[in-house]
């Protein structure tokens, strides 16, 4: 099982389109504000910005740059602040970025990605911008219920203007019981969070202990689903592969069903492809007739 783990396991190289830059679906473009977080979550599927061994383009992003970057590109919709966490980025450069997408017609909504706010809640929520002309969206990394703390509650009680999706990876021996993922989704919901994506996973070198099989990371979410009402298991489980994002909507007997939910290419969106549910990752095979699909940033450049 080991040789699937990799440093850049979902081929993040791949996509950036300048360095700090990574533009992997139409829609959506990535900016790497920071390379550190308040805590290195053992589990990182970016661990290669913490043991010295980043890409090239694991860089944080010129603003200047960037802003050009998305003024021509029109097509992009949204932008999702990452790295490291986006909250431990210079307040210099967030608040050039935030002034800049304000300005971009095209740009509908800022993502601003931290588990910062979820380790220290107040030393860091004065970084979010209390009014601003796009949706904006502060995505939290959070893994177990306890991490639902009165003091997160209550700063995010100040940041009623914002949407707050919630990203989990299941991971073995720290949530992967159905108990445990039921009661997050309660705790994060009553306090006004949205469970959105349950991650297999990534094979990132490092993370072996941490796997799951697609049939065990099933079993969990649809057990924590069996004891959810119906506004409260909006969570979907998915894993973010090279070709995309695909969600694992059942197993059928030794074969997990995944759906494509978000793909390097819009003709991917809906596709139906299936994996044993033995294993703990997957991708679209080299000759699938999908894996021809060209981002649209590249199909751009290569036009020039
Ligand atoms: S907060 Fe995110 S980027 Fe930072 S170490 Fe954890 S998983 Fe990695």
């Amino acid at each position: 099982m080991s040789e699937i783990f990799e440093l850049d396991p979902s081929n993040e190289r791949g996509y950036f389109a300048i360095p700090g830059l990574q533009h992997k679906y139409r829609e959506t473009v990535l900016l790497f504000v920071a390379q550190d977080c308040l805590q290195v979550c053992a589990w990182c599927f970016r661990k290669r910005l913490f043991n010295g061994q980043a890409l090239e383009d694991d860089q944080i992003v010129d603003p200047v740059q960037a802003l050009d970057y998305l003024r021509s590109h029109e097509e992009v919709q949204s932008v999702l602040l990452s790295g490291g966490d986006a909250l431990m980025a210079d307040p210099g450069l967030l608040r050039e970025l935030y002034d800049g997408i304000a300005k971009l017609d095209h740009i509908h909504s800022l993502r601003i990605g931290t588990r910062a706010l979820v380790h220290d809640p107040h030393a860091f929520s004065h970084l979010i911008p209390r009014q601003y002309a796009k949706k904006l969206y502060v995505v939290l990394h959070i893994v177990r219920p306890e991490e639902v703390t009165p003091q997160l509650v209550e700063v995010l009680e100040s940041l009623h203007h914002c949407s707050v999706p919630v990203q989990t990876p299941l991971l073995a021996g720290i949530n992967a019981e159905p108990d445990l993922l039921a009661e997050l989704w309660y705790k994060l919901t009553v306090a006004g969070m949205q469970p959105y994506y349950i991650f297999q996973c990534r094979p990132a070198r490092g993370n072996e202990r941490f796997a799951l099989t697609f049939r065990e990371g099933h079993d969990v979410f649809s057990g924590a689903q069996s004891q959810s009402t119906g506004v409260i298991k909006t969570a979907r489980y998915v894993m973010s592969n090279r070709s995309g994002k695909w969600e694992v909507i059942g197993i059928d007997h030794n074969e997990a069903v995944l759906r494509c939910h978000q793909g390097i290419s819009p003709e991917m969106i809906g596709t139906i492809r299936r994996a044993s549910a033995h294993a703990v990752w997957w991708d679209l095979p080299k000759d699938d007739p999908l894996i021809d699909a060209i981002p649209i940033w590249r199909q751009a450049a290569s036009d020039e």
